[in-house]
C-alpha cells in the first residue's frame, strides 16, 4: 500500500484521466493516474509507433465547440498543433464519391436510372415520412430517402456496429449527422460560404480542415502526461485497477491494481475519478452494489475494432485523409492515409502508412485471426477497392481495441440510468467520465470536458457542474464553430447531493 493519501485516484490515462490530473494538480491538488497499458497513453487517442510509422486507432480529428478544450490543446501542444486540410471519400459501386457528398456528382456517378429513383424515394420520404422515428434506419431515410439510405448509410453502419439499422437508436443518428440532410447539402452545393452566413450555421462534416498534432493524437497525451509529472502527479502505467473499496468510516477509497509481474498494489485517495467500462467498475466496487445496478453494468455492450497497419511504397494513389467503404464485397470499414493526416507519421517519404479498419466484437472472427492473416486479408482487400497494388505492400502491423464504440441500443439509457442511481446512492465521491467510463458516444473534447467538469467539482467540494449534461442536447457534436462554448453552460444543473 502506497503511504500517499490522494486528493483523487485516477482510473485511465485516456484524454478524459489525463485531462482530470492535469486541471487538479494546476490546481495543487495530488493525484495518481493508474493506467492498463504498460506501453502507451492516450487510450482510445493513442498513437502507436511502428518501426518509425505511426498509426492512430481511426483518425482522429481535433475539433470541439468548446472555448476551454480548444485553448487546453493549443495550451498543451502549441505551434505542434498543425492545421490540416481534410479531405475523404465514399468507396462504393466501383466508384469514388466525395464525401461530404456532393448531389451532383453522386447523381451523375449513380447514373440517370439510379439518380432518378434517388431523387423520386427522396420526395416519397418527405411527402410520408416516418413519425418519431425510433432507429437510425427510419431517421435516415426520413432525411434521405430509402435508395440513398441504402447506398450511402446501411453498408457502412452495419459494418461498423455489426447490427442491423433497424436495431441502431435514432438517437445516434441524431448524435452524429443531425443537421446534414440532402436539402442542406443541395444548398450547400449551391451557395457560397458567405450567402449561407454565420459559419456556426454550416453543419460541420461539411468544415474541411481540422486541427492535429505533428505526431499524432498521441503526442498531445504523451505531452500532457509529463507536465502531469512535471507537476508533482503520478502517471503509471501497467496498473489495471481490479478492485474499489469505499470505506464509509474514513469516507476514503483504496483502489487495487496488478502490475504485468502479478504484483498487487494499492492506492489511497478522498476520491476516485473512473473512466475505465462502466460494466468492469460496477463489478470491482465494494461493498458491493445492488444486483440491479451490477445487472445493469453487464447490459451494456460494446463494440471493437481492429487497425492493420500497412506500410507501403508510395505511388500517390490517393491523398484523402481517409475513405469510407461501403463496398459490402469487402471486411474492410474504413482506409485512413496517415501522411495525409500529418507528414511526419512517416520517417520516410518513399513510403506511406495506411489504416484499414475492421469492425469486430472481441472473440469472434476477425478478433480472433491470427496477425499474418489480417495483414494478408488487409492487402488483398486494399487492392480489391483500387488504392493500392498489393505488391506495393512492404510490411504491417495489428492493432487490437477492445471497447472502441459504446453501443447505443433499445436499452443501454434505461441500464445507465440504473447504474447512476445506484453510484449516487452508494458510491460517496466517485466520479464517472469519459467514453466508455460513461456509456456515452463522446469524442475527445466532451471525454474531456466531462474530466473538467468532475475535477472542479472536486476542487469546489461540491456538485457545481452536472457533468452528464455534457453533450447531452444530443446535437452532433461538430456542427458550429469551434471554440463557442464555456463550462458555464453545463452549469447549476440540479445534482443529487450524494455524490458530492
Ligand atoms: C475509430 C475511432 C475514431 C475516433 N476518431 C475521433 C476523432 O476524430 N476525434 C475525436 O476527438 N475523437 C475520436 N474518437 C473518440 C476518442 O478516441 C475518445 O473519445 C477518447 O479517446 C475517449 O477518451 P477516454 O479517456 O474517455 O477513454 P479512452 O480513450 O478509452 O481511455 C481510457 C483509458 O483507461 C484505461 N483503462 C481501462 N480500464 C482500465 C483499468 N481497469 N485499469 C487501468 N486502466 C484502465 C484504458 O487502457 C485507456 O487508456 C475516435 C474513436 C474511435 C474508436
Amino acid at each position: 500500500m502506497s503511504d500517499r493519501q490522494n486528493k483523487a485516484i485516477i482510473v485511465g490515462a485516456g484524454p478524459a484521466g489525463l485531462t482530470a490530473a492535469y486541471e487538479l494538480s494546476k490546481q495543487g491538488a495530488s493525484v495518481v493516474v493508474l493506467e492498463s497499458d504498460p506501453e502507451y497513453v492516450g487510450g482510445i487517442s493513442r498513437t502507436v509507433s511502428y518501426h518509425g510509422y505511426r498509426f492512430d486507432i481511426g483518425g482522429h480529428r481535433f475539433f470541439s465547440k468548446s472555448r476551454e478544450v480548444e485553448d487546453l490543446w493549443t495550451e498543451i501542444l502549441g505551434s505542434d498543433m498543425l492545421q490540416r486540410p481534410r479531405s475523404s471519400k465514399i468507396y462504393y459501386g466501383g466508384q469514388f464519391y466525395s464525401y461530404p457528398l456532393k448531389p451532383f456528382e453522386a447523381l451523375s456517378k449513380l447514373g440517370f436510372i439510379e439518380s432518378t429513383l434517388c431523387v423520386l424515394s427522396f420526395l416519397a420520404a418527405r411527402v410520408n415520412p416516418t413519425r418519431n422515428p425510433k432507429s437510425f434506419e427510419d431517421w435516415v431515410v426520413n432525411q434521405f430517402g430509402r435508395r440513398l439510405f441504402r447506398i450511402f448509410f446501411k453498408t457502412y453502419t452495419e459494418k461498423v456496429w455489426g447490427m442491423s439499422c433497424r436495431e441502431i437508436s435514432a438517437d445516434w443518428a441524431a448524435q452524429r449527422i443531425k443537421g446534414l440532410s440532402l436539402g442542406s447539402a443541395i444548398k450547400n452545393a449551391f451557395l457560397p460560404k458567405r450567402v449561407l452566413g454565420d459559419r456556426s450555421q454550416i453543419v460541420k462534416t461539411l468544415i474541411d480542415t481540422f486541427r492535429y498534432p505533428r505526431l499524432g493524437p498521441g503526442m498531445m497525451w504523451e505531452t500532457c502526461a509529463k507536465r502531469v509529472r512535471d507537476m508533482g502527479g503520478e502517471v503509471l502505467l501497467g496498473r489495471s485497477v481490479i478492485a474499489c473499496r469505499f470505506d464509509p468510516a474514513t469516507t476514503s477509497w483504496t483502489v487495487s491494481a496488478r502490475t504485468p509481474d502479478g504484483t498487487l498494489e494499492e492506492y489511497r485517495g478522498e476520491h476516485v475519478i473512473s473512466s475505465m467500462p462502466i460494466r468492469q467498475l460496477v463489478s470491482q466496487i465494494t461493498p458491493r452494489l445492488p444486483e440491479a445496478v451490477t445487472r445493469a453494468g453487464e447490459s451494456l455492450r460494446c463494440r471493437d475494432f481492429i487497425t492493420v497497419g500497412l506500410i507501403l511504397r508510395e505511388r500517390n494513389r490517393f491523398n484523402d485523409n481517409w475513405i469510407y467503404i461501403h463496398d459490402p464485397k469487402v471486411k474492410v470499414g474504413r482506409v485512413q492515409n496517415y501522411k495525409s493526416w500529418s507528414p511526419e507519421m512517416v520517417p520516410d517519404p518513399n513510403y506511406c502508412c495506411y489504416g484499414l479498419e475492421y469492425f469486430c466484437f472481441e472473440g469472434d472472427g476477425l478478433w480472433t485471426m491470427l496477425d499474418e492473416d489480417l495483414k494478408a486479408l488487409a492487402r488483398k482487400e486494399l487492392e480489391q477497392v483500387q488504392l493500392a497494388a498489393a505488391t506495393d505492400v512492404v510490411d504491417g502491423c495489428v492493432i487490437r481495441q477492445a471497447k472502441a464504440y459504446p453501443v447505443y441500443d433499445d436499452d443501454y439509457k434505461r441500464h445507465v440510468d440504473t447504474i447512476r442511481q445506484g453510484l449516487d446512492t452508494h458510491c460517496p465521491n466517485l466520479h464517472l467520465v469519459g467514453r466508455n467510463g460513461m456509456h456515452k458516444y463522446n469524442n475527445q473534447d466532451h471525454a474531456m470536458m466531462t474530466a473538467l467538469l468532475a475535477a472542479r467539482n472536486i476542487l469546489a467540494g461540491e456538485k457545481k457542474y452536472d457533468v452528464w449534461g455534457v453533450n447531452e442536447d444530443g446535437e452532433y457534436h461538430e456542427s458550429g464553430a469551434a471554440g463557442t462554448q464555456t463550462s458555464s453552460d453545463w452549469k447549476g444543473v440540479a445534482a443529487p447531493a450524494a455524490n458530492s
